[in-house]
């Protein structure tokens, strides 16, 4: 078991989410709004790729499946940046099987440039944290990251793909990334469910998917059913 930079983000807000996630995922309840937005998030993200002309996308499937194949997105990937190719989109590398897909890599005199894409009209901390999460993983294979990038969405009369400079911010966080991602990896694999209690954590920054479940508020044959569906 290894840490996506999605594993990151959510054990950050909760390490008990992170558990959950791994140990009983069926008892997740993702709200349809919350489906709605990661939906045009996807859209705006794959629109995004064209922002710099002719691109190249590092996107295989398992198949038959929509799950990304890692290690042949990783091979695709090695290649592609061997080739000299000028932008590299979804671009996957790993470390120790921690992985991340990077939305937009530009290839520049210096290196390279990393572009992570939102479907929003302003910089929130939580996506300097996700790229801090993509610049660890990029940096711990020895890639040499020039400048770092958040797209926006523009604001009205602003071009549709607005990139926002963080280098800085990013940069700074590389340290907190390798104090947390060791602790998280092997968190993740504990047996017993981690005794967490409820609290600000459950809404902040995003409302957590098992609120129902740590909440009580699932009715009790639903959660019945979900833990021994989980058991499966
Ligand atoms: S509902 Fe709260 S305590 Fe339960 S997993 Fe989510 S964030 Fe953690």
């Amino acid at each position: 078991m290894a840490i996506t930079k999605t594993d990151f983000m959510r054990g950050m807000q909760c390490e008990k989410m992170l558990w959950l996630d791994r140990h009983k995922p069926s008892l997740k309840v993702i709200p349809e709004e919350v489906q709605e937005r990661l939906d045009a998030g996807n859209e705006f993200g794959d629109a995004a790729m064209g922002m710099f002309g002719p691109y190249e996308e590092m996107t295989i499937y398992r198949p038959g499946t929509h799950i990304p194949d890692k290690k042949a997105m990783v091979e695709k990937t090695k290649e592609h940046l061997g080739l000299g190719t000028p932008v590299i989109c979804e671009a996957a590398f790993m470390d120790y099987n921690n992985y991340c897909a990077l939305d937009i890599l530009r290839k520049t005199a210096k290196g390279y440039d990393m572009y992570e894409v939102k479907n929003t009209d302003e910089v929130h901390e939580q996506f300097i944290k996700d790229a801090a999460f993509q610049y660890y993983i990029i940096r711990r294979n020895k890639l040499n990251i020039d400048k770092i990038y958040i797209v926006l969405h523009g604001k009205e009369g602003e071009e549709l793909f607005h990139p926002v400079e963080v280098t800085e911010e990013v940069k700074k966080l590389y340290s907190w990334i390798n104090e947390n991602i060791w602790r998280l990896n092997s968190h993740q694999k504990e047996k017993e469910e981690p005794d967490i209690p409820v609290g600000e954590q459950c809404t902040h920054p995003y409302e957590c998917w098992y609120y129902g479940y740590c909440h009580k508020t699932m009715p009790e044959k639903e959660k019945e059913s979900e833990e021994q569906l989980s058991l499966l």
